[in-house]
C-alpha cells in the first residue's frame, strides 16, 4: 500500500501538520508530492482539499485506521503544488526536512498585520442622508449629526481619518452602519516599495549583438520552447538591456518574471532603471525591508498586482501563478548559495522552477561560474556572447606589477612605482580612482615577498592558513606544520602572513597623498542602511578622488569619471584556502577592470602582484574568459573539483569535542560501507535494490566493531577496479573546520568526492537515515553541503 502525508494549511505554522492517507492504487500514478487531493477529514469526514507533501510505503498508525484520498483535484501542479514539489527538490537535492525545505520555499511571514484602509460612505440616497442628519439634530445626537454632516460634503471618508479627526467613537459608527445608512468597505493597502520613485520614459535601441540575442529568446518562447540561456557578456555590454527586452515580451504575453541580483547591486540606479520601462508593475524584496512589507510584495505577487519581481535569492520563491520567465544576474556571485541549511543554489532550484512552471531561464554573467559556462560547453544551456561595450567605451588598458620586483627595488610601500605615478597624474588631472582590495582570503594566508612562494598543503593544492597557535593548516585534510621563519624555497625571511585591510589602505593613502579626498567602502562602513548607497553617489557626483574598495563591485553604477582602477594585492585571493581560489581572482579582477574608463576618457588598470604570470592573472588583464575557463578546467579535472566532479561536505557540529570525534569518523565509516554494498549491487546487476537494503535495516551499525572491518573495506575497494557506472567517492578527511570551534561548539568536516551528482545524493540519503536511526547523532548536529562555495 501506498500513503500520503498531506497537509490541509499551507501556512507557515501548519507546515509541520501532516496527515497520513492512503493511495487507493488506481490514483497511484497521479499522486505525486504538490498535487491538491480531497479527503475525508475529522469526525464528520467532510470533504476538504489538501496537498501531498510526502509518499511512503509505511503506515505511521494501524492501516486499518488509516483513511483513503478521495480524489486528485486536477492534474497539472496550481501554484502552491509547484511550490511544494519545489521544496521536495530542495530536501532529495540538498538535504535537512521536508518541513524545512517547505519554510524555504513558502516565504510567508507569521504573524504580520496587514494595514487595512477602511472607507465609510452613505448608503442611502442624498435625501434619506439629509432626513437622518436632521433627525440627529433634533435628537441632539452630536457626534452623528458631524458624521452625516461630513458625509453629505464628501462621497468617501477613512474610518481613520473619521476617528481621529472628526473625534466619533468607533460605537456611533458602528451603530450608523446597523441602521444601514452608512456603508464600510475595506480596501487592503499594500505597501509599495517603489511608488514614489520617478517615471521617465524610456528607449535606447539596441545593438546588433543585443538584438540578436532577444531575437532568439524570444522566438524560443513563443514556439514554447523552454530552457536555460547563459549570456556571456563583457562588463558594460548591456546585459540589463537584453533583460529588459526580453521581459517586456514575457509580461505582455501575461505571464510574469523573476529577476535575481545580488543583494549588493540591489542599488536605487538598477532599481529605477526597470522602474522608468516598466511603472508599477515592478516590486523589489530584499533583506532590508521589514517582515510586513515583504510579505506586502509577496500577496502583491499572488494577487496579480504586479508583473516582475526583483530581489536576491529568496525572491526566486515568489508565488507568481504564472511564471515565464527567471533572470539570475551575476550568476557567478556566491550569495546564490545558501549558507544556512537548506544550503541550495538559486542557480539549480530556478532550473527546476522553470521546469514545473514552464518558464525560461536566463543567466547572465561577465565572468560565469565555471559550473554555468561547462553546462553551456556540453550543451546543456544555449550561449550567447556579448563582446563590446554598449557606450562604444574604450577598453581599458591594463598593466600588471610584479610586487616581487619592487621588494627588489626596496620599495616596501603597497603601491608600485608605477601606481604610485598614475596616482599622482589622476589627482593633478582631477580625475577619480578607484582601489580594490580583495578581503576575502587575505586572513592567514602566508607567503614569501621574495620569491612569491605561497605556502600550499601537499596533498590538496589548497593554501595553507596561519592560526595564532604558530601553526599552518589545510581546511581541507587537517594536514599542519608549524609557521616557516624563513621561505622553504629561497630562505628570504620575508615570508609572513597577510594582513592588509581596507582601514590600512586608506592610512598609506592619506599619508603618501595628503591632499586627496579619500572614501572608503567595506563591510565596516556599509552597516546601516544607506551609507552603501551614499558612499557610491557621493563618489559618483566627484566629492572624492579616491575610493577604496572590497570586493564589492558594483552594478548600476557607471563611474563616468574614473580613469584609473588599481587592485592592490591580486594574489591575496588566489591563495584563499579553497579550490575556487583562481575563479575568485579572474572575476575579480576582470570586474574591476570593468570599473576602469566607462565614460569619454580611457581608462588604465594596475594589476599589483606576486604572481604575474599566474594564468588567473594574466587572461583576467585581456578579459579573455574562454582562455581562463581551459586553464582552470584543466586543474578542476585534475584535482576531481567542482564542475569536473562533485564535493559533498559534511559538517558535524557538537558541544562535546569527543562527540564531533566519533561522529565524524561514524559517517566516514558509514560512507565506506554504502560504497562497498553499493558496488556490490552494480556487480550483482541490481543498484536499485539499494534503498530496499536500507529500509530493510540490513545497514546496521555496530558502532565499535566496525572500525575492525575498516581496512578490509578499503583493501576491497582497491582490489576491486573502478568503471564509470559506479560510484568513485574519495573521502578527505575528517578534520577540524577551519574554524574548529564556533561559540563552544565542535566542527569537524568531511569531504566527499564523486564524479556523479547522484551518487553523493544517495550517500547523503543513506547517512540521513543512519543519523535518525542511530542514538550517537543525537548529541550533534550533522550538516550537508553540495559544491560548497567556502571551505569549512
Ligand atoms: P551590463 O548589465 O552588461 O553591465 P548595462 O545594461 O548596465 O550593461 O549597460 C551599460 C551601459 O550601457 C548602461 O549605461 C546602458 O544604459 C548602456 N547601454 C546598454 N545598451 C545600450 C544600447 N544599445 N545603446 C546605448 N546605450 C546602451
Ligand atoms: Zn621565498
Ligand atoms: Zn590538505
Amino acid at each position: 500500500m501506498q500513503y500520503a502525508d498531506i497537509i490541509v494549511d499551507i501556512s507557515v505554522e501548519n507546515l509541520d501538520k501532516t496527515y497520513q492517507y492512503s493511495i487507493p492504487p488506481a490514483l497511484c500514478a497521479d499522486a505525486v508530492i504538490g498535487v491538491p487531493v480531497t479527503i475525508p477529514f475529522g469526525n464528520g469526514n467532510r470533504s476538504i482539499s489538501g496537498f501531498i507533501v510526502g509518499l511512503s510505503d509505511v503506515p505511521k498508525i494501524a492501516p486499518e485506521r488509516i483513511k483513503s484520498i478521495l480524489g486528485i483535484k486536477d492534474k497539472g501542479l496550481p501554484i502552491e503544488g509547484q511550490m511544494i514539489a519545489l521544496a521536495a527538490f530542495v530536501k532529495e537535492q540538498y538535504g535537512g526536512t521536508m518541513n524545512d525545505a517547505l519554510k524555504t520555499v513558502i516565504p510567508v511571514k507569521k504573524s504580520v498585520k496587514q494595514i487595512e484602509k477602511r472607507i465609510v460612505s452613505s448608503a442611502v440616497s442624498k435625501e434619506k442622508l439629509q432626513d437622518a442628519y436632521i433627525e440627529a439634530e433634533k435628537k441632539k445626537h452630536k457626534a452623528k449629526a458631524r458624521l452625516l454632516l461630513a458625509l453629505m460634503n464628501s462621497e468617501e471618508i477613512e474610518f481613520e481619518d473619521i476617528v481621529n479627526k472628526l473625534n466619533i467613537s468607533r460605537t456611533t459608527i458602528n451603530s450608523l452602519k446597523e441602521s444601514g445608512i452608512i456603508q464600510i468597505e475595506s480596501e487592503t493597502k499594500y505597501r509599495n516599495p517603489i511608488a514614489s520613485k520617478t517615471t521617465d520614459s524610456y528607449s535606447i535601441s539596441l545593438n546588433y549583438e543585443q538584438q540578436e540575442i532577444v531575437s532568439k529568446v524570444l522566438k524560443d518562447y513563443e514556439e514554447g520552447i523552454r530552457k536555460t540561456y547563459l549570456i556571456h557578456g563583457i562588463t558594460g555590454s548591456g546585459k540589463t538591456e537584453v533583460y529588459m527586452g526580453i521581459i517586456d515580451q514575457v509580461i505582455q504575453s501575461g505571464r510574469q518574471v523573476i529577476m535575481l541580483i545580488p543583494e549588493i547591486a540591489l542599488t536605487y540606479q538598477t532599481v529605477v532603471r526597470f522602474y522608468k520601462r516598466f511603472g508599477n508593475r515592478i516590486s523589489i524584496l530584499n533583506s532590508k525591508m521589514s517582515a510586513g512589507e515583504r510579505y506586502d510584495q509577496i500577496e502583491r505577487a499572488k494577487n496579480g498586482d504586479i508583473d516582475i519581481m526583483i530581489g536576491p535569492r529568496s525572491a526566486l520563491f515568489t508565488p507568481f501563478k504564472d511564471l515565464g520567465l527567471i533572470i539570475i544576474d551575476e550568476e557567478h556571485e556566491t550569495s546564490y548559495k545558501s549558507e544556512m541549511p537548506p544550503k541550495y543554489h538559486a542557480r539549480e532550484v530556478a532550473i527546476k522552477r522553470g521546469e514545473l512552471s514552464n518558464a525560461s531561464i536566463i543567466l547572465g554573467s561577465a565572468t560565469p561560474s565555471l559550473e554555468a559556462y561547462k553546462k553551456a560547453m556540453d550543451g546543456e544551456f544555449e550561449l550567447f556572447h556579448l563582446t563590446k561595450r554598449a557606450k562604444e567605451a574604450k577598453v581599458p588598458m591594463v598593466s600588471i606589477v610584479d610586487l616581487k620586483e619592487e621588494l627588489k627595488k626596496k620599495n616596501k610601500s603597497i603601491f608600485s612605482d608605477l601606481l604610485r605615478s598614475l596616482i599622482e597624474d589622476r589627482l593633478r588631472k582631477k580625475e577619480q580612482i578607484m582601489l580594490f582590495l580583495n578581503r576575502r582570503g587575505y586572513a592567514g594566508f602566508v607567503s614569501c615577498r621574495s620569491c612569491g612562494t605561497a605556502m600550499k598543503c601537499p596533498h590538496c593544492d589548497i593554501s595553507l592558513t596561519a592560526h595564532s597557535t604558530g601553526v599552518l593548516k589545510c581546511h581541507y585534510c587537517g594536514y599542519e606544520i608549524p609557521t616557516p621563519n624563513i621561505c622553504p624555497v629561497c630562505g628570504s625571511k620575508y615570508i609572513a602572513a597577510f594582513g592588509t585591510g581596507t582601514q590600512k589602505v586608506e592610512a598609506m593613502v592619506l599619508k603618501e597623498f595628503p591632499t586627496a579626498r579619500v572614501l572608503r567602502m567595506d563591510a565596516d562602513t556599509t552597516k546601516n542602511k544607506l551609507s552603501y548607497e551614499e558612499i557610491l553617489s557621493s563618489f559618483a557626483n566627484g566629492e572624492a578622488d579616491i575610493l577604496i574598495g572590497t570586493q564589492m563591485i558594483v552594478k548600476g553604477h557607471d563611474f563616468a569619471g574614473v580613469t584609473l582602477v588599481g587592485i592592490l594585492a591580486a594574489d591575496l585571493s588566489l591563495y584563499a584556502n579553497d579550490y575556487r581560489a583562481a575563479e575568485r581572482t579572474f572575476q575579480l579582477l576582470a570586474q574591476a577592470a570593468g570599473r576602469a574608463g566607462r565614460g569619454e576618457l580611457i581608462g588604465e588598470v594596475v594589476i599589483q602582484t606576486y604572481q604575474p604570470e599566474h594564468y588567473a592573472v594574466t587572461t583576467a588583464a585581456t578579459e579573455d574568459y574562454v582562455a581562463f575557463y581551459e586553464q582552470e578546467m584543466n586543474y578542476r579535472r585534475l584535482m576531481k573539483y567542482p564542475p569536473a566532479a562533485h564535493i559533498m561536505a559534511i559538517l558535524i557540529q557538537s558541544k562535546e569535542e569527543e562527540v564531533v570525534i566519533l561522529a565524524a569518523d561514524l559517517l566516514a565509516g558509514a560512507v565506506k560501507e554504502w560504497l562497498k554494498a553499493k558496488v556490490e549491487l552494480i556487480n550483482q546487476d541490481k543498484p536499485d535494490e539499494q534503498n530496499k537494503f536500507i529500509e530493510q535495516g540490513k545497514f546496521e551499525f555496530k558502532e565499535q566493531d566496525k572500525f575492525k572491518e575498516q581496512g578490509k573495506i578499503e583493501n576491497y575497494l582497491e582490489n576491486n577496479e573502478q568503471d564509470d557506472n559506479k560510484p568513485n567517492i574519495s573521502i578527505i578527511g575528517p578534520a577540524p573546520a577551519g574554524i574548529a570551534k564556533m561559540n563552544d561548539i565542535y566542527r569537524r568536516v568531511l569531504y566527499l568526492k564523486e564524479e556523479q551528482y547522484e551518487y553523493l545524493v544517495e550517500v547523503k540519503d543513506f547517512l540521513e537515515q543512519y543519523i535518525t536511526v542511530s542514538e550517537y547523532f543525537k548529541k550533534c548536529n550533522v550538516q550537508f553541503d553540495f559544491d560548497p562555495m567556502n571551505s569549512y
